[in-house]
């Protein structure tokens, strides 16, 4: 069995006609070419994914992710994605990886090819890389300005902030201005001074006995790991809350992880080169039960 997969997706949704291939979707081999020149998630980024993490053989969040995925495509206009053949993919994709330890299931819708009449899909399954070191040792952030205020969503809906497109130059260009500052990562503020999110994560902070997050509504993606950190922190009898966070908040917290699919819980060691609390057996903890999930 190999340890990358890739599905190509000829009926992404109902609403757009399906590929001349007849079945819904099929596996091809990984390394052979498949997208053309004119698509337009290649020439212009205008599409939209989900990343899913595979454990034991299981993607979790699975639900979650096809949620925040009919949610971006309606964002966008796109077609709405059919969610039962997506599930199919992802499952028999996840099925199909021969990987013993983590792993990751990449979904992308695009608008398709220029003047086309229907949307292209694929999925990708691979190995994840390793992020022991992270998730131990923590990253260090800086806080960069995003440059729209936090009601962006509401005010200017069509800048899409809070859908997940594959327009990520921004959120790469990002890392590179970290490193250029010497740190690992990066946590967005807005113009008028709320914490956001990481360019590819959820900023999660404990204050005495609760977890707390920036929430949703602030033009930023509704994250899958977050909610799983919080029914975990529930669990334990740990209040969660979604509060406005300034950059003062999260300064002054016990401690503070950025949160995704893949990379599970990476703890906050230093913010704008200030160092905060790393709280290792927490962390441990958290990232052992998110790498247990079973759904
Ligand atoms: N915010 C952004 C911008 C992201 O790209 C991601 C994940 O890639 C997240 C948050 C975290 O989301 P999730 O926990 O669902 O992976």
């Amino acid at each position: 069995m190999p340890d990358h997969v890739l599905a190509i997706v000829a009926r992404p949704s109902l609403e757009a006609p399906a590929a001349p291939d007849a079945s819904d979707w099929r596996f091809v081999d990984p390394a052979s070419p498949q997208l053309t020149a004119l698509d337009l998630g290649a020439t212009r980024g205008d599409g939209i994914f989900e990343t899913l993490s595979v454990n034991h053989g299981r993607a979790q969040a699975l639900d979650h992710h096809l949620r925040r995925f009919a949610r971006s495509a309606a964002m966008l206009d796109l077609p709405a994605p059919d969610l039962a053949t997506w599930r199919a993919v992802i499952l028999a994709a996840v099925a199909e990886l021969d990987v013993p330890g983590e792993a990751f299931v990449k979904i992308v819708m695009t608008r398709g090819i220029e003047y086309g009449d229907r949307p292209t899909g694929w999925a990708y399954g691979s190995v994840s890389p390793d992020f022991t070191r992270e998730r131990s040792d923590g990253v260090s952030v800086v806080l960069l300005d995003r440059g729209y205020r936090h009601d962006v969503e509401r005010t200017s809906p069509w800048l899409l902030a809070g859908a997940k497109t594959l327009s990520y130059a921004v959120n790469r260009a990002v890392a590179r201005e970290a490193a250029r500052r010497g740190a690992d990562d990066v946590v967005f503020v807005s113009s008028d001074g709320i914490v956001l999110e990481g360019p590819t994560s959820t900023v999660v902070y404990r204050r005495g006995d609760g977890l707390f997050s920036p929430g949703t509504g602030l033009g930023i993606l509704d994250g899958t790991t977050q909610a799983n950190v919080f029914r975990w922190a529930e669990g334990l009898g740990m209040s969660t809350a979604f509060e406005l966070t300034t950059p003062d908040i999260l300064r002054s917290a016990d401690a503070a992880w950025l949160v995704s699919s893949v990379r599970l819980a990476a703890p906050v060691r230093a913010i704008d080169g200030v160092p905060l609390p790393v709280d290792r057996e927490f962390t441990d903890t958290m990232n052992g039960w998110l790498a247990a999930l079973d759904n």
